[in-house]
């Protein structure tokens, strides 16, 4: 069969991946110039790389690693020491780790919890556990029920201390959906501890080698374009066109640089966008159904990433590291978890500034500003003295909407794989899957779009694209 996927984002790319195993013809139209969606990362003016995000690989991500597998690229992830570091706010330039020993899950996690002083009393960490019992004993049903509660609400219910919440789960919040624990579903963190708790190594975290969209996204698309699939950038896709019994009768892709509109057909077709083009394109017949109008629950979180070249070396810490600041999430200095941009001399700091919604319309100046005062608290070495860190360059990328904003309600409105069109299909973070808006969720979203088509169209043989002309090569 052949299926055009609007979207060449992990989820566009996985689904077209498992549909060309399963014998299908996949088309992936793109509207950008570059493969990736929130993975895209581009080169500068000095070839030095900056990314849409900082990514991170945990261990419980299983259909990642397995395609990692597949695509036989497992050596490109460069696995980190299995630890969580913190920054502590209270005594700028230190840091408290949650070291986890190398024994069966989820004793390990605890122990790592049980032997860290710096953050939580005994009596902060007994009350902890005590409040995480239901979640662990109950596990992912009781999970999805709490969805009704923000994290702050379910942790007061819990009984848990606001020291827990102010240490950790700002943090863990922050670092998972860009937003703090008084808006987050408390859905969202509950789910990703029970994944750790459950699997030995799945708070291990790794980097990729180099750029997600050289190193992960190039691969697929060569294994896609192998087996007989296409992959075109520059293609967006401008309207769903319907037949009268509202299944899709084509793309209509927008004509760039003056070129006219154009048709593309297929006998199945599939949306790989986020769910913001999706919900502005919905053609208004579809907004009479339910499916569809759930979709108005969800909308993409405004996130910042940003890119700071030094004159030296910050730090040798090969590892991701949360700030427990209030404007930043997450940050990793890159010339040292990430082979292509190694650096021994100096240092590129890649961090995550979140929640960003006071911050996505100020200027790149203000945000730097504002970045560089709270590295003064990170790294207060390096800014006090004679002989301060210079800035050599730096990089701030901006995402308006980017995965869904996983607000308490949010679970009901995440849409199934299969619609109710015959030949519709949905793939991307924000469809319904156990791994929230991840890397990992955006991959099974595809596989999961993917193995719902081969089974309503089992595949019979594969058909010659009429798109031909039009075909970019993606080569590596
Ligand atoms: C700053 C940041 C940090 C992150 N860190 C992590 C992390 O450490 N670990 C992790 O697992 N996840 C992380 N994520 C989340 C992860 O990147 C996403 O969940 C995942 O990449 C989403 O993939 P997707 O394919 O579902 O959607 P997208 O990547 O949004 O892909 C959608 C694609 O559709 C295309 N498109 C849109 N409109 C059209 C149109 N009209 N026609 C054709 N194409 C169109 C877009 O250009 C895009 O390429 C992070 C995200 C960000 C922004």
């Amino acid at each position: 069969m052949r299926v055009a996927i609007a979207g060449a984002g992990l989820a566009g790319l996985a689904c077209a991946k498992y549909l060309v195993d399963a014998g299908h013809t996949p088309i992936i139209l793109e509207r950008r110039d570059v493969l990736g969606g929130l993975v895209a990362a581009w080169k500068d003016e000095d070839g030095d790389w900056y990314e849409t995000g900082l990514h991170v690989f945990f261990g419980a991500y299983p259909n990642m690693l397995q395609l990692f597998k597949e695509l036989g690229i497992e050596d490109r992830l460069q696995w980190k020491e299995h630890t969580l570091i913190f920054n502590q706010p209270e005594k700028p330039g230190t840091y408290s780790r949650f070291d986890v020993p190398d024994i069966p899950a989820p004793i390990n996690v605890i122990v790592s919890i049980l032997r860290n002083n710096d953050m939580l009393t005994w009596e902060q960490k007994i009350r902890f556990a005590v409040g995480l019992l239901p979640a662990i004993v109950r596990g992912q049903q009781y999970v999805e029920k709490m969805d009704k509660y923000s994290l702050l609400e379910w942790l007061e219910k819990q009984g848990v201390d606001e020291r827990v919440n102010s240490d950790i789960f700002v943090a863990a919040s922050k670092a998972l959906t860009f937003i703090d624990p008084d808006e987050v579903s408390a859905t969202v963190p509950l789910t990703a501890l029970n994944r750790f708790l459950q699997e030995r190594y799945g708070s291990k975290v790794a980097f990729l080698d180099g750029s997600p969209t050289e190193r992960l996204c190039q691969p697929m698309v060569d294994y896609i374009t192998e087996r007989g699939g296409e992959v075109h950038l520059n293609s967006p896709l401008k309207e769903i066109l319907l037949n009268e019994d509202n299944s899709v009768r084509g793309f209509l892709m927008r004509g760039l640089n003056g070129a006219e509109d154009e048709t593309i057909t297929a006998d199945i077709y599939v949306s790989a966008m986020s769910v913001d083009p999706l919900k502005v394109m919905m053609p208004q017949p579809w907004k009479e159904i339910e499916f569809f109008q759930k979709l108005e629950g969800l909308e993409g979180v405004p996130v910042i990433n940003i890119h700071l070249w030094f004159d030296r070396k910050m730090t040798d810490i090969d590892q991701l590291l949360f700030s427990r600041s209030s404007l930043l999430s997450v940050y990793a200095d890159m010339s040292n978890t990430c082979k292509e941009y190694a650096d021994p001399n100096k240092s590129m700091l890649e961090l995550v500034l979140a929640p960003a919604e006071k911050w996505i319309s100020k200027s790149e100046d203000e945000i730097l500003d504002a970045t560089m005062s709270e590295l003064t608290k990170l790294f207060p070495k390096h800014f006090s003295g004679d002989d301060r860190a210079k800035l050599l360059k730096y990089k701030v990328v901006k995402t308006p909407r980017s995965v869904y904003k996983a607000t308490p309600g949010c679970q009901a409105c995440r849409p199934d794989q299969k619609t109710p069109i015959p030949n519709f299909y949905l793939a991307g973070s924000y469809t319904m899957q156990k791994y929230l808006g991840s890397m990992e969720g955006a991959v099974l979203s595809g596989k999961l779009a993917a193995e719902a088509i081969t089974k309503d169209y089992p595949p019979k043989t594969k058909t010659k694209s009429a798109y031909d002309s039009k075909a970019i090569a993606i080569k590596s």
